[in-house]
C-alpha cells in the first residue's frame, strides 16, 4: 500500500464476484502531485470492468482485496455525488442538484420514493429493493443526524445491492 493512501473515505465492493484481485487501476489524481482519488481492484477476467471507473492500470501492490473492490480517497460530498450518479438517482430519479446538494433532504427524498415504490407495487417488493430501501433508509437518518460519513456505509451496501436489479 503506498504510504499517501492514509484519508480512506470509502470503501465499495463494484462486482459481485468473490474472485482475488491482482491488479488495480489508479483513477485521475484531485490535483498535481495528489494521490489518485480511487483505486479499483481487479482479476485478470474482469480487467476492462467498471467503465464509468476509467483509470491507469498498475500493480496490486501487495493488496489482497476481492475483484471489484474500489478504495475511495475523496471528499464526502465527492463520493455521495458518486452514488448519486452510479446508483442513487438511475433507481430513484431524485437528483443532488435539484436539492442544492442538501445530502440529508436528497437521501430523504430518495428514501421516500423507494419506499412509495414498494408500497404501491406488491410485483416490485423483491428482496433486493426490499433491502436497498432498509440501507437507505439508514442513510438518511444518519445524515439527518448530521453524520454524513456514517451514511456512505449504507449506501455502499446498497450500491452493491444495486448490481442485482
Ligand atoms: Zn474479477
Amino acid at each position: 500500500m503506498p504510504s499517501d493512501f492514509t484519508r480512506l473515505t470509502g470503501l465499495r465492493q463494484v462486482l459481485d464476484y468473490p474472485t482475488t484481485a491482482t491488479t488495480r487501476r489508479q483513477g485521475p489524481a484531485a490535483a498535481p502531485g495528489e494521490p489518485p482519488d480511487r483505486l479499483a481492484l481487479l482479476c485478470p477476467g474482469h480487467s476492462e470492468a467498471l467503465p464509468e471507473r476509467p483509470g491507469t492500470p498498475a500493480d496490486a501492490d501487495g493488496l489482497s482485496l476481492s475483484c471489484g473492490s474500489v478504495l475511495g480517497y475523496r471528499s464526502i460530498e465527492q463520493l455521495l455525488q458518486s452514488h448519486a450518479d452510479l446508483w442513487l438517482t438511475p433507481l430513484t430519479w431524485v437528483a443532488p442538484k435539484a436539492h442544492a446538494w442538501a445530502w440529508p433532504e436528497v437521501l430523504d427524498q430518495a428514501d421516500r420514493v423507494l419506499r412509495a415504490r414498494l408500497g404501491e407495487d406488491s410485483a416490485d417488493e423483491d428482496e433486493t429493493l426490499q433491502s436497498i430501501a432498509m440501507m437507505l433508509g439508514t442513510a438518511s437518518r444518519n445524515a439527518a443526524e448530521g453524520d454524513l460519513y456514517q451514511a456512505t456505509v449504507p449506501l455502499a451496501y446498497c450500491e452493491t445491492l444495486a448490481q442485482r436489479l
